[in-house]
Order: structure tokens, then sequence, then C-alpha cells
């Protein structure tokens, strides 16, 4: 077996969360992405949020990894259509509406995400551009994008958490309250019906996980925090990430020679 075939989702989402937490030591909003392809399983882009650092407020983690594949694929719009139809998205944070909107009408083959974003949220949370007809695909195609939320959740919300406590005490008017009390151990339920239906839930985590589903709790594997992975530093990430992409463009090409 190659290594590949045995990156779970779980994994891939765990990509994503060292992604956020670098993020997050470079000051930045901790919300990062990997898009991965769904055939091979391996990554073919990148994001991590920029607003902070770049003053510009849409440079969300999931556009700066569509602007990555945009860039190979330059004015060949078929093929890079064609590209993000095959990608599945994993993301910290559930996408705002905006994102949301544009992975729909890019047609991405299927999201998952760690924590609802309750102020922005467009796949659930707010809106569910995913499921709705507000939406439709780049060539005016109407179809449900399945969304997947719950993985890696609570490390996520932590991720948040430390980047708003750690903004507060650098405000001049920090506020008392928040900068005492990092919440380490209370978290919101999930009401999974909000994001999917019983059947989706069943398919993606298995029919003895419904229990969860109906006591909108996490799922045993997210209960406890892992707190390594959201407590280490991660330098060589993006190095890292970099060398996977390299790998999969070179197997296109090999493939395209062929
Ligand atoms: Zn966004």
């Amino acid at each position: 077996m190659t290594w590949e075939t045995i990156m779970t989702h779980k994994e891939h989402m765990a990509t994503a969360v060292k992604l956020a937490k670098y993020a997050l030591d470079k000051g930045e909003t901790p919300v990062a992405c990997i898009f991965v392809d769904k055939i091979t399983n391996q990554i073919v882009a990148y994001g991590m949020n920029d607003t902070n650092n770049s003053l510009n407020g849409i440079a969300h983690a999931e556009f700066m990894a569509i602007e990555q594949i945009k860039l190979r694929f330059s004015n060949d719009h078929k093929g890079f259509a064609e590209f993000c139809s095959n990608c599945i998205v994993y993301v910290t944070v559930e996408p705002c509406i905006m994102c949301a909107s544009a992975l729909k009408q890019l047609r991405i083959h299927k999201i998952y995400y760690g924590c609802g974003n309750d102020r922005f949220g467009g796949n659930g949370t707010v809106l569910s551009i995913n499921n709705n007809m507000s939406t439709l695909g780049y060539d005016g195609s109407i179809f449900q994008q399945k969304s997947i939320p719950g993985l890696y959740r609570r490390e996520a919300i932590m991720l948040l958490r430390y980047f708003y406590v750690k903004e507060n005490k650098r405000s001049p008017n920090p506020r008392a309250k928040l900068d005492r009390n990092l919440d380490t151990k209370n978290f919101p339920n999930i009401n999974w019906s909000q994001y999917m239906d019983r059947k989706l839930f069943g398919q993606e985590f298995g029919l003895n996980n419904l229990r969860n589903y109906d006591s909108m709790t996490d799922l045993e594997d997210y209960k406890s925090i892992d707190w390594d992975l959201i407590d280490s530093h991660y330098d060589s990430i993006v190095r890292d990430i970099k060398k996977e992409i390299k790998q999969f463009k070179q197997k296109e090409n090999k493939k395209l020679k062929i």
C-alpha cells in the first residue's frame, strides 16, 4: 500500500489543523485548508487565512488555494474547472458565505471542515449554499455538494480561542474577562441535522455512531482534544506540503507524456 491510499480524512484534516496553527504562530487568524485530489488522495493546493498580513479582506484560506490551482491552468478554463470538480477540500472552519459560493460554483467534489462559522458560515450555519439553489455550478448545473463538519472540531475552536485571547492581550483596552479565561473545557453542541441528514451522517461516520447525531455530540474520536496537535509548532509544514504538491504535479506530467 502506498502512502496515498492510507491517508484518511482524519489525517488530511490534521494537516489542515497544523497549517492553521502555523498561521496562528505567524499572527494570522488560524484558518487553513488543503485541497486533495479525490483520485490519487494527494494534496494539490493549500491555503491559509492571510487577511491580517495582506490587509485584503477576501484573502481567505480557500481563495488562496483556488488561486494556486488557477495559476496552473492559466487560460485553460475547462481544465481548471475539471480539476476543481475532482478536489476534496479539508478546511478547519466552515467556509464563509463568499467561499462557500466559490466552492459551489467550482463544483468542488466534497468539503470536510472542523467547526462551524457562527457569523458567516455558508455550509449550514447561516446559509446552506452547498445544498440550496442560490448558487449553481459554473456551467449552470444544479447539484448538492456534500459537506461534512466535525473533524477536529474542538481543536479548530481552540485555535480560534487562542487567537482571540492573543489579540485581546495586544489590544490597548484588553477585555479583562476574555484575557483571564481561556476556556479549554466548554464546547457548544453540534447540531448535526443543521449540516447533514442522518443518511449522509451514517454513510460518513458509520451507523453505530448515529447516537452522536441524535444527541448532538462530537464523535468519540474527537471528544478529547489532541493538545499536541494544536500546541506544537510546524515550521516545515509549508515546505512539506509544497513537496507533496510537486510530487503530484510530476506524476500528472508523466501521465500526460504517456
Ligand atoms: Zn471565506
